[in-house]
Order: C-alpha cells, then sequence, then structure tokens
C-alpha cells in the first residue's frame, strides 16, 4: 500500500488552523493519521505543499448546465434583468456548445478540490458528465414557471438517474398546487432559491421590477396570499424536512427566526456571494446568520451569474469572518447539508475528504488575498 505524508505550513482541523500538522492518506485516499510533529523538516518523506491545507470543498449551490453562459450577461442588470436576459441568450447555443462547457466547468471544479455539488438541473443534458465526474453530486431537477402545471416530467427525470430528486425553484416562479406537489413528491433535501433581493418581498405587496415584469406579460400569481416568502416556505413545507435554503441576501432578523421556529430538521443558508455581487451588487447579511447560529454553507451559482465558480473567490467577497470559519463555510457545513459529513468536509482519521492546499495566503494574518487560489493534492 503506498502512503503520502503531507503538510502545509497550515492545516484546518477541526474548526482550527493548526501549525506543524502531518496528514497521512493511504491509497484509497482514506486519512490513517494526523500528528503534530516539532519540525516538519525532520520528517521522513513528507510532501510538503506551501499554503494551508484544507479538506475537499463542498459547493452548495450550483447550475453546471448553465456554465455556456459565461460572459453573455453584463454585470449588474439587476434582479428582474438578470431573469430577463437569461431567457433571451439560453437558446443560442448548440449542445455540443453546452456540454463542453459543462465539461470543462466539472474539471475545473475537481482541480479547484471540490469534493461534492448540490447541482440544479432543469434538464438531463450534463447527467452524463456528472455521472462520470470524480466529483460527488447530488442534483435536484427543478420545477420553474409560474404556467408550470405537473410535477411528472421531473419526478421521472429524477427516477432515472441516482442522486437525483425534485425541488422548487422558488417562491415566487411556481404557482401554490405545484410549489406543494414539489416539496412533498418525496423526502430528499429540498433547494430553494430565497430572498435573493427586495423584488422577491415586494412581489408579495404588489411592488417592485417582479410585480411590474409579471404585469406587463399578463401573468397572475395565486400565492401572494401568503404575505412573505419566507411564510409561504414556513406554511408549505413538512417542518420535519432538511432544506438549502440559497442566497438569502433580503432575509431579516424575522425570517431567520420564522423558519428556525418552523424547521426541526436541518436548515441550511447556501450563501453564493459572488453571484449576488454580479447580478445587483449586494451582500448577504452574514452577521445576522452568524447570530442566528445559521448553518452557513457556500455555494457558487453558475457561470451565468458568476466570474468563475471557485468558492476562493466567494469566501473572499465576505467581510470580517475569520479565515477558519469561512473554511469551515465551505467544507464541513456543506458536508453537513448533504448528509455527507460521515466521510466528508473534514481532515479526520478513517474520512475520505481529499485534500486541497490554499496558495497565496496572507500566512501572516490569516487572510485570503486576491492572488490566493485552491488547488487539489489528493
Ligand atoms: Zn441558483
Amino acid at each position: 500500500m503506498t502512503r503520502r505524508k503531507i503538510a502545509s505550513h497550515y492545516a484546518l482541523i477541526g474548526t482550527e488552523l493548526r501549525r506543524n500538522i502531518v496528514v497521512e492518506v493511504d491509497d484509497s485516499r482514506t486519512i490513517i493519521d494526523i500528528r503534530e510533529v516539532e519540525n516538519l523538516d525532520s520528517e521522513p518523506s513528507l510532501e510538503f505543499f506551501p499554503g494551508i491545507l484544507i479538506p475537499g470543498m463542498v459547493n452548495l449551490h450550483c447550475h453546471l448546465e448553465l456554465s455556456y453562459l459565461r460572459g453573455q450577461i453584463a454585470e449588474g442588470t439587476g434582479f428582474a434583468g438578470f431573469a430577463r436576459s437569461i431567457g433571451a441568450v439560453r437558446n443560442n447555443f448548440t449542445t455540443d456548445e453546452r456540454l463542453r462547457a459543462a465539461s470543462a466547468a466539472d474539471s475545473t471544479m475537481w482541480e479547484e478540490g471540490i469534493e461534492a455539488v448540490l447541482d440544479i438541473s432543469n434538464d438531463e443534458l450534463t447527467m452524463g458528465i456528472k455521472e462520470r465526474s470524480r466529483i460527488e453530486y447530488t442534483t435536484l431537477f427543478e420545477l420553474f414557471g409560474l404556467g408550470c402545471n405537473s410535477i411528472e416530467e421531473h419526478k421521472s427525470m429524477a427516477l432515472r438517474h441516482a442522486s437525483s430528486s425534485i425541488t422548487p425553484h422558488s417562491t415566487y416562479s411556481l404557482q401554490d398546487q405545484i410549489f406543494r406537489q414539489a416539496c412533498t413528491a418525496n423526502n430528499s433535501i429540498i433547494s430553494i432559491h430565497l430572498l435573493e433581493s427586495d423584488d422577491e418581498s415586494q412581489l408579495y405587496e404588489n411592488g417592485g421590477s417582479l410585480a411590474a415584469w409579471y404585469e406587463r406579460m399578463g401573468w397572475r400569481c395565486d400565492f401572494l396570499h401568503y404575505g412573505t416568502p419566507s411564510r409561504r416556505v414556513a406554511e408549505s413545507i413538512d417542518p420535519h424536512r432538511d432544506v438549502v435554503l440559497v442566497h438569502g441576501c433580503r432575509a431579516t432578523e424575522h425570517d431567520i427566526a420564522l423558519l428556525n421556529a418552523h424547521f426541526m430538521g436541518q436548515v441550511t443558508w447556501a450563501l453564493c456571494p459572488e453571484s449576488n455581487r454580479y447580478i445587483s451588487g449586494i451582500k448577504p447579511p452574514i452577521e445576522l446568520f452568524r447570530e442566528s447560529k445559521a448553518n452557513i454553507a457556500l455555494g457558487s451559482d453558475s457561470l451565468a451569474s458568476a466570474r468563475s465558480l471557485s468558492l476562493i473567490d466567494n469566501m473572499r467577497l465576505i467581510d470580517n469572518v475569520p479565515l477558519s470559519e469561512l473554511l469551515s463555510y465551505a467544507t464541513i457545513n456543506g458536508a453537513k447539508a448533504l448528509g455527507k459529513e460521515e466521510y466528508l468536509g473534514e481532515i479526520a482519521i478513517g474520512k475520505h475528504p481529499g485534500l486541497v492546499v490554499i496558495e497565496g495566503a496572507d500566512l501572516h494574518n490569516l487572510r485570503l488575498t486576491e492572488e490566493s487560489r485552491s488547488r487539489r493534492i489528493i
């Protein structure tokens, strides 16, 4: 059996960044030893990677199938503008172009150290790429559209593929009955885009750009009686379900408390700050989530609204959070949300989380810099 002994300047062990740690891994990628040594130089056959050693990361919100839209939509169009632009450019690409872009994005994510992804799909085009990938994908086939009136097609897609299920897109894009059906079709994880912009809440008060767009198109909504997006979620989803709530940029203390009180299952907020920057220039209220002791994880969203799928790029946009905590968002917290913490998300004996080095960090102040990048070792 070949073993590799690996060290960096720092290693993320539990929630701490520690020095002088040697991690030993066998050829099945399982961690078989972690020990602190006085002097790394005296350790025989050690592979030293300058930087910070972390476990493989979990991207808790991605749309791999939209990778072909990289650079196609202007930054700063705002929320409704972005939704309209996607509709306008979506059909300008061939199947081959879409597949090539998704395949390249999958390879880059692997090389950057992504170990597992919760991926949102509207069709089966990229399923082959995901099934052949070294990354572990969980796919949620997403119900979308005010005119959508059956979940059957999505249910059949989910039945044809392992590690897949169905989910509603958001509280503004599906009528009442379909939203409820999408949430009760099975017992898997549910992931909803929630409170990404002011327009979502304003829709329930008949204001904002979403309401104006729907009005122009003649689209009616039968769900506005819930009053707010978070109340709709609480009143439509079984409290025992595990949910991943995506974005939360406009979540208030009241929304977070309401959802915490409702759900007994696990609630994870998947923040995608690069996508929020790209579309609207707004930031998720990280302090509110931290104060509420929420499980916070990170997602990349898609290349339609992000310059990259790098979780390091996303971490860099979050202010005033210690690096060790940011790293836990991208690793163990995401693994917990997917129920994969038994074997992923942490450098711990017996787990096989993959090993990744962050290069170009400021090691004196333990901060990311513009040059910081993640690179897979194992
Ligand atoms: Zn999304």
